[in-house]
């Protein structure tokens, strides 16, 4: 039998974060790497095929992840850079919303932060995020560096940590809700469902229904055998969304949990 396939080589510069998968939302630890893909006989890597990359979050699960070619690496991080420079330049002005050079759009410096955090992390720039920690500590600001933190945390598979980051800036968050659905998602991931479902409430009542909490919140209730209100709440999510009614998935879900809702009420 000969033996003949592809396989990535010459991986180097690993970085190992934790996170959602965004094909299969399995969550768990994402694999970040440079490597050149090759076609092996006998594990002798003989035809390259395609050029050099970075693997950006490839998941253990379902092997997805998404990839930039290695030569245009260095342009991709000083861009990333400059992103972050701009933001720190804002907050060290004493602002919480900042416009990128050319763009209309006024973006929220503390999640601006927290989403570069993980780019950098990724693109193994950690030491970066070191500088970002110092410059937001001499700049005093507590929100974006609770927002930094809990990302790191995260990225780290220090849940409880990243929660305790979320909880302390939900109260100086100019947009409580966004950060409180953060939180309710590091809960999930870190088992605490009933702090999920207090967590939900708390964001539905400041920003109104919103598909996905009530979407992350009938998950925590499925953890927790709370049929009942499960059913309830994925009632709510076609009320929102009646195209879920087409998705056999979601229908399933729904049948069972009126199922077990109704052998619960006898
Ligand atoms: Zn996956």
């Amino acid at each position: 039998m000969i033996v003949y396939g592809s396989r990535m080589y010459g991986v180097r510069n690993v970085v190992l974060s934790h996170g959602e998968c965004e094909k299969c939302g399995h969550y768990g630890e994402l694999k970040s790497y440079d490597g050149r893909r090759w076609g092996h006989i006998y594990f002798i890597p003989l035809i390259p095929e395609g050029k050099p990359v970075r693997i950006l979050k490839e998941c253990k699960k379902c092997n997805s992840a998404s990839s930039i070619p290695l030569a245009d690496l260095d342009k991709v991080l000083t861009a990333t850079r400059e992103s972050v420079e701009h933001c720190l330049q804002a907050v060290e002005a004493g602002k919480n919303h900042f416009q990128l050079p050319g763009q209309a759009e006024k973006l929220p410096t503390g999640h601006f932060l927290r989403s570069h955090v993980e780019s950098l992390f990724i693109l193994s720039a950690a030491a970066d995020i070191e500088v970002l920690y110092q410059r937001l500590e001499a700049a005093g600001a507590g929100h974006e560096l609770l927002m930094a933190q809990s990302m790191h945390c995260e990225l780290c598979g220090e849940l409880n940590d990243s929660a305790t980051f979320l909880e302390q800036a939900v109260d100086e968050s100019d947009d409580p809700a966004v950060t409180l659905y953060l939180l309710a998602r590091i809960y999930q991931s870190a088992g605490r469902h009933a702090e999920v479902v207090s967590t939900c409430e708390k964001c539905l009542n400041l920003a109104g229904d919103d598909l996905s909490v009530y979407l992350l919140m009938a998950d925590s209730l499925d953890a927790l055998q709370d049929y009942p209100r499960q059913n309830e709440i994925l009632q709510k999510c076609v009320q929102l969304a009646p195209d879920l009614q087409t998705n056999k998935k979601f229908m399933k879900l729904v049948n069972k949990s009126r199922k077990k809702a109704e052998k619960a009420a006898r």
